[in-house]
């Protein structure tokens, strides 16, 4: 299988970046857009891969003001959702561990592929209800495991912990695919895809370049 390239834009980007990644993205790049520009980027490539970068608790229409549903996600062409993405663990009361497995039920519900983000304290993150789902749909679940330490700082672990963080998630629940995130570029993203347990990477800040990003993904 394909190693996964994911970008996260996170609250960056305009129209017109869209446009140039729409023009010259290698396709095997799944991009994490904001909300705003993904029915735009549908409608002008129906093959471009995107991420949403979270999706609401609630799966119903209805009186949720600001919300958008993982149904919404999915009738716009998403085929994968960012969940749990520390920035948000850390500002929204939101996004608890009960929320989060919510998240996933709705994401999967809807035909998604869950990204889940975890840091070094996965074992706290991965409650036993949502280590149960997990095992049940696995093949719709990706973990990302991001250290703190390592994400917009520049500081990557190194490789030996990368494969061994990776290999024991991989063991710990399932073989489900594991993926690696945290200050990931084109100079270090061959030696960490390289790696036998990592099924690919999320990339912050260098998703933005679409230079960058495209040089990532002839690794994979
Ligand atoms: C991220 O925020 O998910 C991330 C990995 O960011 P960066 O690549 O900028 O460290």
């Amino acid at each position: 299988m394909n190693k996964l390239i994911v970008g996260n834009w996170k609250m960056n980007g305009t129209l017109e970046l869209v446009d140039e990644f729409l023009e010259g993205l290698n396709n095997n790049v799944i991009v994490g857009l904001p909300i705003i520009f993904i029915a735009y980027a549908k409608s002008k490539n129906p093959n471009f891969q995107i991420a949403a970068q979270d999706c609401s608790i609630f799966n119903d229409f209805g009186a949720h003001t600001g919300e958008v549903s993982a149904k919404m996600l999915s009738e716009s062409g998403c085929k994968y959702v960012i969940i749990g993405h520390s920035e948000r663990r850390k500002t929204f009361d939101s996004d608890s561990i009960s929320n989060i497995l919510k998240k996933l039920q709705n994401a999967v519900l809807n035909g998604m592929t869950a990204i889940l983000c975890v840091d070094e304290k996965y074992d706290e993150l991965l409650d036993s209800q949502t280590v149960e789902f997990l095992k049940n749909h696995k093949s719709q679940v990706v973990l990302a495991y991001e250290p703190l330490s390592a994400i917009g700082t520049g500081i990557v672990p190194s490789i030996s912990e990368i494969s061994d963080v990776l290999k024991n998630l991989k063991s710990k629940y399932f073989g489900i695919r594991t993926i690696y995130g945290g200050s990931v570029n084109s100079k270090n993203a061959k030696e960490i895809l390289d790696i036998d347990s990592v099924d690919g990477v999320l990339i912050g800040g260098a998703s933005l370049k679409l230079d960058e990003i495209n040089a990532i993904a002839k690794f994979a």
